[in-house]
């Protein structure tokens, strides 16, 4: 059995660990690794290790810094195939679904590498007489992610890139559920030239991340998980005095008008409805066509894919989609849709039951849909994060707006429609923070930064791009003079133009 271990100044690391968890390949329900769930102890270590870097690294010149980055990104393309393996293996993910992944947290590292920019401040000269003020951005010191399961080399690749070229050190707590591919990042990383103790990584479950939130010596917390987790973190890190950014959970609307291009609909809802099996907090979980023909028609040309849809382990290429993660997930997301039926929503294509031959204990899930679902359903009012996807018929684009901008969650939305005035009317009210026009997964490319509105993040940044490196650093402005310019006598007033 392979046993996951701890990554800690520049080396890896055993746990001290009285518990363990297991890693299971979902496509077989096979256990492939055991975790070892860290203790505070291992924490300590990796906090002093990453504080003890700090100093240095913090005051390195940042292009510097940014060295070992271009070299990093050279070796995770080289050594794509082995990390996106790895994804699948843990995650359950089609193979090229996470090539796709691994592509898009490799763009952040490509933006991390251009930082030095970002981190040049602004200069006033003569402010006052003979007075000059300058700001810049300076490192936070020892900082902190916690991660999901669902994007492992991804997500943590939302954080550490930038944090690191701003200058700070960096602890990483992976999902408990996939921690082999951060593993692969952090050897590459160290292969690349970092410095030991720059990038860590402590392996365990709410034990450690609560180490996290009370460590005096970590100064701010990156977060991405579901929402009252995130809630959670945001509350005692922020009360602990640390600067949190903590990212939440989804329920995203995909708003289809009379006049949208049907097929490119279909199409899209079925990529961002189910690839990834649905478990991407970017995914579109509900549907929402204008009219009763719009919708009749989206319903009759979505069954038939949906119903047809390729289920499979990643290691067959043909595979559209792969199993959910764990064997929990498939209950859970099982008894949602019991509770859909009973709650009168209209089953069109029922995934539960599926049996994959040669797979009969993996966690496979078919394609669900559901038609006539309403807002009060549990399947509308919870995240189910699978392969689900609900149909809220609306009467008139108001309606439809006012069911995203009344939901508790702001992460992702989408509309299709040929309508200018539409679609500007939506991107300029709609209250969620990633709005698509024809584009059902507006996910934000490296050197914008990502966020959701209301409860699908707290805090006040959002992650990587231009967001992150100010999360990232804190400001410091400086007002200087010299001999020259000092005026003789004590100033009892507030100092101010004269
Ligand atoms: P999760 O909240 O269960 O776990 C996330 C992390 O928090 C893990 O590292 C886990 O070990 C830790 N954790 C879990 N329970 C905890 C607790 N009680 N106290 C302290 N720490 C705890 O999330 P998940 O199941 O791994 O991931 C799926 C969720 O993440 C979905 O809700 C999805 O929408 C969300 N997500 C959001 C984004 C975003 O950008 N907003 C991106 C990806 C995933």
């Amino acid at each position: 059995m392979h046993m996951i271990e701890n990554a800690i100044n520049g080396r890896r690391a055993a746990v001290h660990a009285a518990r363990t968890a297991p890693v299971f390949n979902p496509a077989t329900g096979e256990e492939v690794a055991r975790l070892p769930l860290s203790s505070a102890e291992d924490l300590n270590a990796a906090v002093a290790a990453a504080k003890a870097a700090a100093a240095s690294w913090g005051t390195t010149p940042p292009m510097k810094r940014v060295r070992p980055m271009f070299k990093f990104k050279e070796l995770l393309e080289k050594n794509a195939d082995e990390i996106a393996r790895a994804i699948s293996r843990e995650h359950g993910k089609t193979h090229a679904d996470a090539l796709g992944e691994l592509a898009r947290g490799i763009d952040v590292v490509d933006f991390a590498c251009g930082i030095p920019h970002l981190l040049k401040g602004e200069f006033s000269r003569n402010v006052g007489p003979d007075i000059d003020s300058w700001s810049d951005r300076q490192p936070l010191g020892v900082v902190a992610g916690i991660t999901p399961f669902n994007f492992p080399a991804m997500v943590p690749m939302w954080m550490f890139p930038v944090a690191i070229a701003c200058g700070n050190t960096f602890i990483l707590k992976p999902s408990e559920r996939d921690p082999s591919a951060p593993m692969l990042l952090w050897e590459l990383f160290q292969e690349a030239g970092l410095p030991a103790g720059v990038f860590n990584i402590v392996h365990g479950d709410k034990t450690i991340v609560d180490a996290i939130l009370d460590h005096p010596d970590i100064s701010a917390v990156s977060f991405v998980g579901s929402t009252p987790v995130a809630q959670y973190i945001y509350g005692r890190g922020s009360a602990n005095g640390k600067r949190v950014q903590a990212l939440g959970g989804a329920k995203n609307h995909m708003i289809v008008m009379p006049d949208a291009d049907m097929d490119q609909a279909v199409d899209a809802l079925m990529g961002a409805g189910y690839g990834s099996a649905g478990e991407r907090c970017m995914a579109i979980s509900v549907a929402v066509p204008v009219g009763e023909k719009t919708a009749d028609r989206l319903v009759e040309a979505l069954a038939p894919r949906v119903a047809n849809l390729k289920v499979g382990p990643a290691s067959d290429a043909a595979s559209e989609m792969g199993p959910v993660v764990t064997a929990d997930a498939k209950r859970r997301i099982t008894s949602l849709i019991d509770k859909g039926v009973a709650e009168g929503a209209k089953l069109v294509v029922d995934g539960r039951g599926l049996k994959l031959q040669g797979y009969e204990n993996g966690y496979f899930l078919g394609g669900t849909l559901f038609d006539r679902v309403t807002r009060d359903m549990t399947i509308y009012r919870e995240e189910i994060f699978g392969p689900v996807l609900s149909v809220v018929r609306a009467q008139n684009y108001d309606e439809a707006a006012d069911l995203i901008n009344t939901n508790e969650y702001g992460n992702g939305t989408a509309i299709f429609t040929r309508d200018g005035d539409t679609a500007r009317a939506f991107a300029d009210r709609i209250e969620v923070g990633m709005v698509g026009i024809n584009v059902p997964l507006p996910v934000p490319v490296a050197y914008h930064s990502f966020g959701g509105w209301k409860r699908s993040a707290f805090g006040d940044h959002a992650i990587y791009g231009p967001e992150g490196v100010h999360f990232y650093t804190r400001l410091k402005t400086v007002t200087s003079r010299w001999p020259a310019g000092i005026r003789k006598g004590a100033e009892f007033n507030f100092p101010s133009l004269k």
